[in-house]
């Protein structure tokens, strides 16, 4: 059983030794149905990644340039990728194996055995880039998280978000890292519950309306939705309706702490 998360509040914030005043409102908050915890998504959110697929696919439409066009390569590359989901999942690598897929499909076959090796060259690049933190984001954790537990909550590859989390340097201020195949409204009420958090009091921060904010939304959550400049096709969803009153759609990360404050300096009243 996982310990209550009163108890691992408490410890992590004896670890930060916060001052007793955060331990204390931290206790009251809990059963004031506040804000008590906050989950963020990690690509796009915390640190860049988008860029680093668009990077992949520019160079991927040039080394199928002789054979098809960039826009019949990229629908291609989509299509594979779509059609794959269910076996590989999300991640560099179900990505890098799509490519090398749609390479085979789009050039019946014919594709020599050193282009082959290049995209795999370029999956391994892609895995090997160094962590780069979106703007803000280290200050805003680091303030986040002398209050509130948080945690991030993300999918893709096990190994390579684990790594990316680690070298990220942002580890310490969180008190879990969540890496799971699918970020749907089950997805995070099983967490939520595994944590001894409820819906309402919970908080999720993310680029991606469907993964991030939709099913946390659905649950009875919040939601502060972070937008990137790039969003993955498969990811664009319409926002959740104004009128449910947990949507929050903010422009930067250094917004989150002020939102928080006001969502539970509303709640104390
Ligand atoms: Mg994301």
């Amino acid at each position: 059983m996982p310990p209550p998360v009163a108890a691992e509040v408490t410890r992590r914030k004896e670890q930060r030794a916060a001052a007793p005043a955060a331990r204390q409102r931290a206790a009251r908050d809990h059963t004031a149905g506040m804000i008590t915890a906050l989950g963020f998504d990690a690509d796009d959110t915390l640190w860049h990644n988008e860029t680093i697929f668009e990077e992949y696919h520019r160079r991927f439409q040039a080394l199928l340039a002789r054979y098809h066009d960039p826009q019949t390569v990229e629908r291609a590359l989509f299509a594979t990728e779509m059609r794959n989901l269910e076996l590989f999942g999300y991640g560099v690598k179900s990505f890098t194996l799509s490519a090398i897929e749609t390479a085979i499909e789009l050039t019946q076959g014919s594709i020599p055995a050193d282009e082959l090796r290049a995209l795999l060259q370029m999956g391994k690049t892609m895995l090997a880039h160094p962590v780069e933190l979106l703007d803000g984001v280290a200050e805003t954790v680091a303030a986040l998280a002398i209050q509130y537990p948080l945690f991030v909550i993300t999918k893709g590859d096990l190994h390579h978000q684990e790594r990316k989390f680690n070298r990220s340097g942002l580890a310490p201020h969180f008190a879990e890292i969540e890496i799971v195949s699918e970020k749907d409204a089950r997805t995070y009420a099983r967490i939520l519950q595994h944590h001894g958090l409820t819906p309402g009091g919970f908080l999720m921060v993310g680029n991606s309306l469907r993964s991030d904010i939709l099913p946390v939304i659905e649950i009875g959550g919040h939601a502060a939705h972070v937008p990137y400049p790039i969003t993955w096709e498969a990811e664009q969803a319409a926002p959740p309706p104004a009128e449910c009153g947990r949507f929050h759609a903010l422009h930067h990360i250094r917004e989150l702490p002020a939102l928080v404050a006001r969502l539970n300096g509303a709640g104390a009243r």
